[in-house]
């Protein structure tokens, strides 16, 4: 069995183009990324569109066929069971902190503190902010436009009843 183009196409977009484990996306990286089977197949892991992950290729290729092989064992963070934000705190460094013994072990298997993700988070939260700047001063500007015209009126209307 292989994953389909259907079902592929349908764990892409349900992923919104972006790695489900460290969030890059396909407009970061330049291409498509990889579909990652959460369950491997080697460990009995289906191509159902359930057990699969939209996953870049470095996180895929930390992550390869990993598998709990008991209760005891440490888990990946599985994308399809919990949002993100249950499990992971970002800071404004750039670095994500684990919340849970899962995020503990998936931040250092799939080493989610690399270097160029904190830099590109880093550089995500930047822009988010200089945007967020950007358009309060474009609310400012738009707030003086009109409190022009209001001035200019009144005064146009002064002018006349003199
Ligand atoms: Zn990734």
């Amino acid at each position: 069995m292989s994953i389909s183009p259907e079902t592929r196409a349908h764990v892409r977009v349900r992923a919104n183009f972006a790695c489900e484990y460290c969030g890059v996306s396909e407009r970061d990286t330049g291409g498509d990324l990889t579909v990652d089977h959460y369950q491997p197949r080697t460990a009995g892991g289906s191509d159902d569109a359930e057990n699969l992950v939209y996953a870049c290729h470095r996180c895929n290729l930390y992550k390869s066929d990993y598998w709990a092989i008991d209760e005891n064992a440490p888990r990946i963070w599985n994308p399809r069971s919990s949002p993100p934000d249950e499990h992971f705190w970002l800071s404004n460094n750039g670095r994500i902190y684990a919340l849970t013994e899962t995020a503990v072990f998936t931040i250092r298997r799939l080493r989610l503190n690399r270097v160029p993700l904190q830099t590109h988070r880093r550089r995500t939260l930047e822009q988010t902010a200089e945007r967020a700047m950007f358009e309060q001063t474009r609310q400012v500007v738009e707030m003086l436009a009109r409190t022009g015209e209001q001035q200019h009126r009144l005064l146009e209307e002064q002018q006349q009843l003199l």
